[in-house]
């Protein structure tokens, strides 16, 4: 049955294997086995039903909670043909009566329901007179009130399972992991929990950076300017944010769309339905919007502040680059965001218990800011991973920006606040240490302070920004309220004492997700007239990745279009010619354009910079230096070295393993792990020899990994 599945797989999707977990997953339920599966966002959980629904007899039932998420699937599912249809409330009687009256004619292979129509009695009538195999429930943590997403709803699937004729196999997917919601999950719905197929939730095209103490607003600004052709997200707070935001892009000639609370039915659906389109290239927007997006095309997703805790973030950032194509999440922090959260959380009068996890998980998410080590690392280890090596791609991996020692502006900043008794906000500290003539300066005798004026030559926007900095680097402290106040913190008294430096790192600069190719903007023009001329979003025809491989393969026959990632018979069959007649055109005209023969890979290409930079170490390194005496010269962390070097070995680069590693450690290294777990380095650390370092311990890990 396995083989007729992989067939299926290359017929109908034009893919040629089964990605992580997909294989197991399917395997189970095609022995009947009620099954649950975990995989991240975009990792392929609709392949794990469609393609047992191609095999099995009969008609698979798909619970999906969510209405254009339906649509879009039944839309794609009719494209690569595969016959299939939705039942939700968008619909009226008589259309509900006719799709089931086609499915019990056996003309849909799926059958796509929302959780609520299990409410009604008629409708669970209708549904024992198909013949049913499988149930596959999409979203599953839905079922668990631990999650974030509870429907009560999804309570009554497993008895309407119960009643459905010949005992179909269950199959329950999500991405939200937690231990709590994996048991909630496989309690409900009697599925055994050693039937669970987890796979690794590392996103390996994505890139995580975090953003402190930027000017946020112009900084995004300029990035969807540069990335102006990309599709992309920007999570802001409140609804006075995103349409701050949405005018300012708009105003950049930035073709942005928004969505909150505050706008119609109407007017979100469109606003959404033009994202899909590919009509509007940013959308701005609350974390209302994205629920059910599964626009594979999205190249980058911005939070614009600080989420309330890891998963809604990983959620979120997660729906970029869910075709697998390198994609970016960035993560703006400001201090004050801490207070904003916090404050929210409080408001929610939620039982103690309840109160203290959530501000427990805000302060994770807080860690995860400040986090020196590899980002997606850290976010790995908080959904319960321990193997985990530097992924080489977030701004930790990456982070080569030369730092500057700033302490002594630091100091004056401290003494002033402390002058001014510790009880004002940035702002009116900034205008004391500009040297402002403003009326509350003047009234309260700042200007007759040693440090008013001492900073003059700059602005107060950008001391502002420096207090921002000495904040998310808890230099400073930020009392909550409605204005917040500021004080120093014990570590800023150290500052003053001169017992400790500051250290400024340069402006991260935005820079481009992609670089542009004339062909692939081309190609993508082409997807668009055909999508709306099909009245379905332009993913759905083809994803950015198949486009891309159609770059690289510049295919000219159907033979050769068929090889390209993506491409199945039908679709094959129904955009072949077109495609490969643009291209040839493309072709006659840019005579210099060349073919890959090679797979594409879908990993990141370095930039210059960053290239030049690790390779850079790694010559140094070879030269015999010490990693603490490379970050010296380069005027870099040791961390930041570390990582290059990880970075060259995941790479396949040559390293001499003795010298990182000596062999005699490796034995000690892995009894250490055995003993202790690999989800710290602190206590592995602690079980060894003090010669054996971190570094080391670190490149053990790296290793095996690459074996
Ligand atoms: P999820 O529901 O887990 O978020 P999807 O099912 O939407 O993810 O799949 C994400 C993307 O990955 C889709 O574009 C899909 O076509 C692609 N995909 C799924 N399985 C494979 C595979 N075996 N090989 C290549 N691409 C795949
Ligand atoms: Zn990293």
């Amino acid at each position: 049955m396995l083989a007729k599945a992989t067939d299926d797989l290359r017929r109908y999707f034009g893919y040629d294997t089964f990605r992580k977990g997909q294989e197991e997953i399917i395997q189970l339920v095609l022995e009947g086995k009620d099954t649950a599966g975990i995989m991240p966002t975009g990792g392929g959980k609709s392949i794990c039903y469609q393609i047992p629904a191609m095999v099995l007899p009969g008609i698979t039932l798909v619970i999906s909670p969510l209405i254009s998420l339906m649509k879009d699937q039944v839309d794609a599912l009719k494209q690569v043909g595969i016959p299939a249809a939705y039942i939700n409330s968008s619909m009226s009687h008589g259309e509900i009566q006719q799709t089931m009256a086609e499915a019990r004619e056996g003309e849909y292979k799926l059958l796509y329901i929302a959780p609520e129509r299990l409410e009604s009695f008629s409708f669970l009538e209708e549904l024992k007179e198909l013949p049913v195999p499988l149930v596959a429930i999409d979203e599953a943590h839905c079922i668990s009130q631990w999650g974030h997403d509870f429907r009560p709803s999804y309570l009554r699937i497993q008895s309407m399972i119960g009643q459905l004729e010949g005992n179909p196999t269950i199959l329950a997917l999500t991405a939200t992991a937690t231990p709590e919601v994996r048991k909630d999950i496989c309690e409900s719905l009697d599925i055994p929990a050693e039937n669970t197929v987890i796979t690794g939730f590392a996103r390996d095209n994505l890139a995580f950076k975090v953003l402190k103490g930027e000017d946020r607003s112009s900084f995004i600004a300029q990035y969807a300017e540069k990335n102006k052709t990309e599709s992309g997200i920007i999570y802001a707070a409140t609804r006075k944010d995103v349409d701050q935001l949405y005018e300012r892009l708009q105003k950049k000639g930035v073709n942005a769309g928004r969505y909150h609370a505050g706008m119609s039915d109407r007017e979100r659906s469109e606003q959404q339905e033009r994202f899909l389109q590919d009509d509007v290239s940013v959308m701005v927007a609350t974390n209302a919007f994205g629920m059910g997006i599964n626009k594979s095309n999205v190249r980058y997703v911005i939070h614009y502040q600080l989420p309330k805790n890891m998963e809604s973030y990983y959620q979120e950032a997660g729906r970029a680059g869910r075709d697998g194509l390198d994609s970016e999440c960035l993560l703006l922090f400001s201090a004050q965001d801490v207070q904003i959260q916090r404050f929210l959380i409080e408001q929610q009068h939620l039982h103690a218990e309840r109160q203290r996890q959530e501000l427990l998980r805000l302060r994770q998410m807080v860690d995860y800011v400040h986090t020196e080590d590899c980002l997606q690392a850290a976010i790995l280890h908080y959904f319960g991973e321990s193997e985990t090596v530097p992924c080489g791609r977030c701004s930790n991996c990456t982070d080569d920006r030369k730092s500057v020692d700033v302490t002594r502006e630091a100091q004056m900043v401290l003494s002033c606040m402390i002058r001014m008794g510790e009880r004002f906000g940035k702002t009116v500290i900034a205008q004391v240490l500009t040297g402002s003539n403003n009326k509350k300066v003047r009234e309260m005798g700042f200007h007759e302070l040693s440090t008013y004026g001492i900073l003059k030559q700059q602005t107060t926007k950008d001391i502002s920004e420096f207090i921002d900095f000495l904040t998310s680097n808890d230099y400073i402290g930020v009392t909550p309220g409605p204005y917040p106040v500021l004080n120093v913190t014990s570590r800023g008294k150290e500052v003053l004492r001169g017992n400790e430096t500051v250290q400024r790192k340069e402006r991260m600069q935005a820079a481009q997700v992609v670089q542009d190719d004339e062909l692939f903007n081309h190609l993508r023009e082409l997807r668009k007239q055909i999508a709306a001329s099909e009245n379905v979003p332009p993913f759905v025809i083809f994803s950015d990745q198949t486009l891309q491989d159609m770059c690289a393969k510049l295919p000219q026959t159907a033979e050769e279009f068929l090889t390209v990632k993506g491409v199945g018979a039908q679709k094959q069959e129904r955009y072949g010619n077109v495609f490969i007649e643009a291209i040839s055109r493309f072709c006659e005209e840019h005579p210099d354009r060349e073919r890959k023969t090679m797979e594409v890979s879908t990993k990141k290409k370095p930039t210059q910079e960053t290239d030049a930079s690790h390779i850079v170490s790694y010559e140094m390194y070879k030269q015999g230096r010490s990693i603490q005496d490379i970050a010296k010269e380069r005027e870099l962390s040791p961390q930041t070295i570390e990582n290059h070097l990880f970075r060259c070995i995941n790479d396949g680069m040559e390293v001499n393993w003795e010298e990182l590693l000596p062999s005699q450690y490796e034995p000690l290294i892995e009894q250490a792990i055995e003993a202790v777990g690999a989800e710290k380095l602190k206590p592995i650390k602690e079980q060894l020899p003090d010669e054996i370092s971190y570094f080391m311990i670190k490149a053990y890990m790296v290793k095996k990994v690459n074996q």
